[in-house]
Order: structure tokens, then sequence, then C-alpha cells
């Protein structure tokens, strides 16, 4: 399963919501939980697969695997903190991003079933992180534009060092 990375116009797009929760969702669940492991990442959505639909799964340390489909975020808690992010459709990036410290979540899992969960600390962050892939928004959105800027101009001049290696 490949993951798509910065560049990718999907990673860009909104993600439609799923009209029905059959039986295939259950292989898209897996399918979405199996390249999380792969990349060695604790959550990964949709689109960054190529499934333009809202489903995401987190695996955070200690907990199983749980798989959200058409999740909303109903509360946001006031307080906010700072978490260093990553993120597996932007490799070799890590950096602060400020966010709610707390969220309570409703969504549907694989099996069709609905459930609402309260979250905090990195639990509440993945989750956070991973609703905004399926707006199409990325962890570098929600950073100051001048430590944006920066990173993207050290990926840019990656990827020309790449490729000027693959000519030589
Ligand atoms: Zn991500």
């Amino acid at each position: 399963m490949q993951i798509l990375t910065l560049g990718n116009e999907l990673l860009r797009q909104k993600a439609l919501p799923v009209k029905a929760i059959g039986p295939e969702y259950l292989k898209i669940a897996e399918e979405l939980v199996n390249a999380l492991h792969e990349g060695d990442g604790i959550g990964l959505a949709g689109p960054q697969i190529g499934i333009m639909e809202r489903i995401f799964a987190i695996h955070v340390a200690g907990d199983t695997a749980r798989v959200f489909i058409n999740p909303s975020i109903i509360e946001t808690s006031q307080e906010t903190c700072k978490f260093e992010e990553g993120c597996l459709s932007v490799p070799g990036v890590y950096t602060d991003v400020v966010r709610p410290e707390a969220v309570k979540i409703q969504a549907w899992n694989e099996k069709g079933r609905a459930f609402t969960m309260e979250a905090s600390g990195i639990v509440a962050r993945v989750i956070q992180h991973e609703y905004d892939h399926l707006e199409g928004i990325l962890f570098i959105d929600r950073i100051s534009e001048l430590k944006k800027n920066r990173i993207l101009a050290k990926i840019a001049a990656k990827s020309e060092k790449a490729a000027a290696k693959q000519q030589d």
C-alpha cells in the first residue's frame, strides 16, 4: 500500500462522506490499519492512501487500533497545548503544532456502529491531525507562515538534490 506524500493533489481534496457502511468497510479499515502499521505511524486517513472518503484509523501505544467513519468533532477544549507532530505524508518533518488539548468526537466504526469518544493528550492530538486530512489540511498548515515556508524550502532543496543524484 503506497502512502501519498506532499505534492499529491488528493491530499488537498476534501474527502466525501461514506453513504452506507457495508461489509466492504471491514476490508477498507483493515487496509488502512495495515498501511498504518507498515508506515509505523499512529494515525492514517483514507486520502493518504487514495481513498477519498471520510475514514481514518488511529493506533496509539497501549490501545487497540480504532477506526472512525464519518467523524465529527463535536467539542474541543478551550485549553490548547503544543506538541511535536509528524505525518506519514510529509516524511522527515517534525514540528510543534498548537491544538485543543481535548476533543469529543462522534463517529461510526468499521462495523457500522455509532460511538462517541472523549479524548485528551496524544489520542486527542492524533484524532485532530487525522480529521484535518479529511478536510485536505496538513499539519504544516497549522504553523506560522514563516516556519511553513522554511520547511517547504527544505523539502524542495532535498528533492532537487535527489533529482540531481538520479541524473548522475
Ligand atoms: Zn498526517
